[in-house]
């Protein structure tokens, strides 16, 4: 066989995929794989979703693409409606693009252009966690903090004040509540340290999503970043992009915690793998001050194109139409009674954490000391492999924050039923053993 011209990360030989369908993929060879990660926590409503085509068909039969400077397109406008009614209106302005990248980069430099318009130009940094993902543009990848992906690039990329997030299964601390302490304090005194008249905003995602397997941040810290965000004046950016459109429980995971952004970036489970598509949400008071300073100096081609909102809106509307944040809580319930089960099977099973169909397993050597397996066992990437050979899809990372072990995501689409998790339980089991 000729030498594909393809090029991607480094990585195994794949197989060639057929067709998918629900919850269920299968290759060129006929074998059939549980999608149990939803491609990149993308796939939210399953494969092959005839509403969804009969919703692209028609948007594609009437106009597919049109310039935002040329028409404003219906499509657009109800997607816009219906993600403010989704934040009960607490964040009021939209603005479309096509990737997470593109919407963290968009939340980026809206947050910068807010400064510059009311006149504190000075602010001009961000703060972001470390271990974090935010992606892979310059922008982005400069907030994020994951060195492999950063090191070519650190020269080159805006960089942000790394801190740590809570480690709830890790730390050190006495309880959870002086760990969360300590890690304010820390956060605090960096930014102190960084001057907080500079910082333009601290985005975090609300849930770690591929980064940390799922680290949960919880309520007191969450609350107090927003208060800490509102002492040093700058604003928090929450990164939804995974957690964005049901994947936790409810539309957006802020919403589990009551601490609202004031800006927040969504993508991947939006166009649920049928297009790309994604969106910052914003206050209207900031999208005010920087279209009063003659516009947001940023955009992308295909941005908020018909089809790409006509096919975002079927998905909203697939997930309202059909109670799926009902079934990511049931279906979220028994995936996390079976990976515990698993945890207390497999002594190399350190912590199981999540909320709704968001679950990430991290693994171990011991136990007991929680070390992790040493890098070169590369743990995550056999694990992956075994599952996939068990007809399972799980989506693998090492934390690389020089402490955590490798981790996985269990992440199925937010309308597998109880037999297909049950089903996916037991593929996973058989790929641990
Ligand atoms: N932010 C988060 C939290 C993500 O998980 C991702 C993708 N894994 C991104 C941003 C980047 O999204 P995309 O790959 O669509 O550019």
């Amino acid at each position: 066989m000729d030498p594909s011209p393809l090029f991607y990360q480094a990585g195994p030989a794949l197989p060639e995929v057929s067709h998918a369908r629900g919850v269920y993929l299968w290759d060129e060879a006929g074998r059939e794989y549980l999608d149990g990660c939803s491609g990149a926590i993308s796939c939210n409503l399953g494969h092959g979703r005839p509403d969804i085509r009969d919703a692209m068909l028609a948007q594609l039969d009437r106009v597919a693409f049109t310039y935002r400077t040329q028409f404003e397109n219906a499509p657009a406008v109800a997607l816009a409606k219906a993600l403010v009614g989704l934040t009960h209106d607490q964040l009021q302005k939209v603005f479309f693009v096509s990737s997470g990248s593109e919407a963290v980069e968009s939340a980026l430099k809206l947050a910068r252009q807010y400064f510059v318009a009311s006149g504190e130009p000075e602010r001009r940094r961000f703060v972001s966690l470390r271990p974090s993902y935010h992606g892979s543009t310059l922008g982005a990848l400069g907030v994020t903090g994951y060195q492999p992906l950063e090191a070519p690039f650190t020269d080159i990329t805006i960089g942000s004040l790394k801190v740590a997030g809570p480690d709830f299964y890790r730390h050190a601390d006495a309880d959870d509540t002086l760990h969360v302490e300590r890690i304010l304090a820390e956060t605090r005194a960096a930014m102190e340290a960084a001057d907080p008249d500079t910082i333009a905003a601290f985005i975090l995602e609300p849930v770690g999503g591929a980064s940390t397997g799922a680290r949960m941040l919880g309520q007191a810290y969450l609350e107090r970043i927003r208060a800490l965000c509102d002492e040093f004046g700058c604003l928090l950016i929450l990164d939804e992009v995974l957690t964005g459109v049901g994947r936790t429980g409810t539309w957006f995971a802020y919403q589990h915690y009551g601490v609202t952004p004031d800006l927040l970036a969504t993508a991947k489970g939006l166009g649920a793998g049928y297009y790309p598509v994604g969106a910052v949400l914003a206050r209207a008071d900031i999208v005010e001050a920087v279209m009063g300073s003659g516009g947001f100096q940023h955009g992308h081609t295909y941005a908020g194109n018909p089809l790409a909102c006509a096919t975002a809106l079927a998905v909203v509307e697939a997930i309202q139409r059909e109670g799926v944040l009902s079934n990511v809580a049931a279906r979220g319930c028994e995936l996390e009674a079976g990976l515990e089960a698993l945890k207390a099977r497999f002594a190399w099973v350190g912590d199981v954490r999540g909320l709704g169909l968001l679950w990430g397993v991290e693994l171990v050597a011991d136990s007991d000391t929680k070390a992790p397996f040493p890098a070169e066992q590369n743990r995550f990437a056999r694990i992956t492999a075994l599952a996939k050979e068990e007809g399972l899809l799980i989506y693998p990372r090492r934390t690389l924050d020089g402490v955590a072990g490798d981790h996985f995501l269990v992440t199925p689409p937010l309308t597998i039923d109880a037999a297909d998790t049950a089903e996916l339980l037991a593929r996973l089991e058989r790929a641990m053993v």
